[in-house]
């Protein structure tokens, strides 16, 4: 299962997060949501694989730790969306395919 590319639509935005939006649902620790708009991770699916980091030139990710989730107990979360550069690096390299970029 991959990131739903509609999760603009078919979910709803919970929270802000670090400056960044939070779609539901979420429940605390087992469903974490997705993280950011147009540099999006599904919380739900990261395994905490790191290839993002690797990838990605502008830094627009970091570590965020959860504990008691049951995929991998850190994400990568997008803290510095307004950086993305819409290389699409990230996207490809995730195996879980739990990252969507929507170019704005
Ligand atoms: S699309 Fe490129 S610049 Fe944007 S978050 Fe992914 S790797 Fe970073």
């Amino acid at each position: 299962m991959a990131i739903d590319p509609d999760f603009q639509t078919t979910r709803q935005k919970v929270a802000d997060h670090e400056g960044h939006a939070v779609f539901g649902p979420e429940e605390k620790p087992a469903k974490l949501g997705i993280h950011g708009t147009w540099v999006a991770v599904d919380f739900d699916l990261c395994v905490a694989d790191g290839a993002c980091l690797d990838a990605c030139p502008e830094n627009v990710f970091a570590w965020l730790d959860t504990p008691g989730h049951p995929a991998s107990e850190k994400k990568a979360d997008p803290l510095r969306e307004e950086a993305c550069i819409f290389c699409m690096a990230c996207e490809s390299v995730c195996p879980p395919v739990a990252i969507k970029i929507t170019p704005k």
